[in-house]
């Protein structure tokens, strides 16, 4: 089956029929209403208006395609290119995760605790760095809101690195990019330290796999998010003993974590040093965030 005719009031019809199965109907409308905005820049308050307008061959192609990946449970974040976070868009593509909303609590943390404690910096420049900073959405968010600070963003995969430098074009911020392996640093650090550390590590035990949903297992890079069953926290092990040895006086490390993992994670950043360790949970009520200070 295919797009009756080039009408929009067809292609709205479609799309209802084709994915009401699939999606529930607020959603459904949601993703519809971003097609037509970013495929044919039409916004959802002028659809019904424009109701009788045709669209060009090429502009149903898109949208045949669209609910075809759909169908498939692609995410519509990878199918329009873009997703959005902290109320900036973001470049997304195969090569990086999809910014969730919990690492939006993690930025926010992070800026209104600097600002609380702003006039300690003196209005100086801070240092910060986001370890497997994938799509650059952390490093990116923390730079448009603290002006003040020198953000780098570090990930072993330079393909999530093109993403996240165009991510820092498209929302007019500098950011340095390095391309490293936080297990194996082969940059020299000696002469480095931060006074925010942060890190959203790949923290999905593969034995969750059964769990997951299909449009995170099939289209988001394991990569970033899988580490294995046996060894779960070794990202939190390592970037701990980082942070142990390149934190300035006062510093902070913070962290977003698997659910499943809070109590451990606090033990260890207590065990290797960090006082006033902190839990927090997200918005679905789950452990979520650790923060602490050397
Ligand atoms: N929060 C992501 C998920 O549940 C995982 C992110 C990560 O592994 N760092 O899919």
């Amino acid at each position: 089956m295919k797009i009756p005719s080039n009408k929009i009031v067809d292609v709205i019809r479609y799309f209802r029929d084709e994915l009401k199965n699939s999606y529930e109907t607020n959603e459904l409308e949601t993703m519809m209403a971003h097609c037509f905005e970013k495929f044919i820049n039409i916004n959802r308050s002028e659809l019904t208006l424009r109701q009788n307008e045709t669209l060009t061959e090429s502009e149903l192609l898109k949208f045949n395609f669209a609910i075809k990946d759909l169908k498939l449970q692609k995410p519509i974040q990878y199918i329009l290119g873009t997703a959005d976070f902290y109320g900036m868009k973001f470049i997304v593509n195969k090569n990086v995760l999809i910014p969730r909303p919990e690492t939006e609590e993690l930025v926010d943390l992070i800026i209104k605790e600097y600002q609380i404690s702003r006039v300690e910096f003196h209005d100086q420049e801070i240092d910060i760095i986001d370890i497997g900073g994938g799509s650059g959405c952390i490093a990116i968010a923390l730079k448009k809101n603290i002006r003040a600070a020198n953000v780098t963003c570090l990930d072993i995969s330079e393909q999530a690195l093109e993403v996240a430098t165009q991510n820092a074009k498209l929302n007019y911020v500098e950011i340095n990019f390095l391309p490293d392996n936080i297990l194996q640093p082969a940059f020299d650090f000696r002469l480095t330290t931060y006074d925010f550390i942060v890190s959203n590590p790949p923290y999905v035990c593969i034995s969750e796999k059964h769990g997951m949903q299909k449009n995170v297992l099939d289209y988001e890079p394991h990569l970033a998010l899988f580490v294995e069953d046996n060894n779960p926290l070794k990202f939190y092990t390592a970037i701990t003993d980082f942070a142990i040895g390149h934190l300035k006086p006062r510093g902070k490390l913070y962290f977003e974590i698997n659910q499943a993992h809070g109590e451990e994670v606090k033990l260890l950043m207590e065990q290797k040093g960090f006082k006033n360790v902190v839990l927090k949970k997200d918005f679905n009520n789950k452990n979520r965030i650790l923060r602490g200070n050397i």
